[in-house]
């Protein structure tokens, strides 16, 4: 199970399918290998960014560097012994680096759904997490295991504070780089190139914005205004469970505090930047996300009483509700209630 901060999702926001339908759940069920429609502990790890994990490592059995010939040698024997044969033994050639030909792995499965991750190369036991579509993560080690469409190889994988098993059928080997962050030169409204809106709530304003809301900022904005990132970043949160016809969808109450979707963007300089109340979600965690790139669509989703985007930048506690920090918008200042501000968050 995964871990959800939030309240418990009511039965019916459970099994909703996020993103396109794609023709893929029969698989699903036939596999277990995706964590098919609403599979809510898929998506709720909120763990810190490592930059270090992205480094491969290698293979430890060394059967495929071609460095050895196959005679009996191991590389490990002892050198004391003298040779029990008279057959010259090929001397190891030192200090050259194994190829290794799959330091990683890029996670590939259907838009809209993530990839299990088990405990062991099978399908038997319940998966301990996933990992979103296009995540590119490193193998610790390459097995056999349950075959899978005739597939036995998994890869045993590490992708931030998650390790264990995935199937090769959903994973090909890279060489490519995890996207590595670094510091942003600056924050950039949530909005378009050149898009204006109305700052209708600034800091510790107010209606709401104060404790861990105090640096937030309310730009009121019609339904299916884009929302896009401030900064590059990693996608390191989702909520997108509310949708048409639930209670909380149109906004309500404190009681609709729960039902808010939401992203989370992981930063370089370590902070984070929550974009609430979207109608529409169009990131995974995990996904990499470039200044400008759109997160999702506006909306009035959660505690809202109205169609607006609720942005704030966070210290990263590992959870959805952290404490905001102060910001500068690089085109605005710190803009504050009533202010008309215009997007420069250009490409
Ligand atoms: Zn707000």
């Amino acid at each position: 199970m995964g871990c959800v901060w939030w309240t418990p999702v009511p039965v019916g926001y459970q099994n909703r399918m996020r993103g396109g339908g794609t023709g893929w759940p029969a698989l699903c069920g036939l596999v277990g290998l995706l964590a098919c429609g609403g599979d809510d502990g898929a998506r709720a790890d909120a763990g810190a960014w490592d930059p270090s994990a992205g480094g491969g490592t290698t293979s430890d059995d060394g059967a495929t560097t071609g460095l050895v010939s196959t005679t009996s040698a191991s590389p490990g024997d002892s050198s004391d012994a003298p040779a029990d044969d008279d057959t010259m033994m090929p001397e190891p050639i030192a200090d050259v680096p194994a190829v290794d030909d799959c330091p990683r792995v890029q996670v590939m499965v259907p838009v809209g759904e993530v990839l299990n991750v088990r405990p062991d190369p099978s399908t038997a036991n319940a998966p301990i997490g996933s990992l979103p579509n296009n995540a590119i993560v490193s193998v610790l080690d390459e097995v056999d295991g349950e075959s899978v469409d005739g597939e036995t190889r998994w890869f045993h994988v590490q992708y931030l504070d998650l390790e264990g098993y995935i199937s090769a059928v959903f994973a090909t080997c890279t060489q490519e780089d995890a996207p590595e962050l670094v510091p942003p030169d600056g924050f950039y409204l949530p909005l378009q190139c050149g898009v204006q809106a109305t700052v209708t709530q600034g800091n510790n304003g107010a209606t709401s914005h104060n404790g861990l809301h105090a640096y937030a900022f309310d730009f009121g904005l019609g339904l299916g205004t884009p929302l896009v990132a401030m900064a590059d970043g990693i996608v390191s949160l989702i909520f997108d469970e509310t949708g048409p016809g639930d209670p909380c969808y149109g906004g309500g109450g404190p009681e609709c505090g729960p039902y808010g979707n939401l992203v989370i963007v992981l930063h370089g300089d370590g902070s984070t930047s929550l974009y609430k109340h979207l109608n529409e979600v169009h990131v995974t965690p995990g996904e990499f996300v470039p200044r400008g790139g759109i997160l999702g669509l506006s909306g009035s989703t959660g505690y809202s009483t109205g169609r607006h985007a609720h942005v704030m930048r966070m210290e990263n506690c590992g959870q959805f509700k952290c404490q905001s920090i102060p910001t500068q918008f690089v085109e605005a200042g710190v803009p504050v209630t009533g202010d008309v501000v215009t997007s420069a968050n250009c490409p």
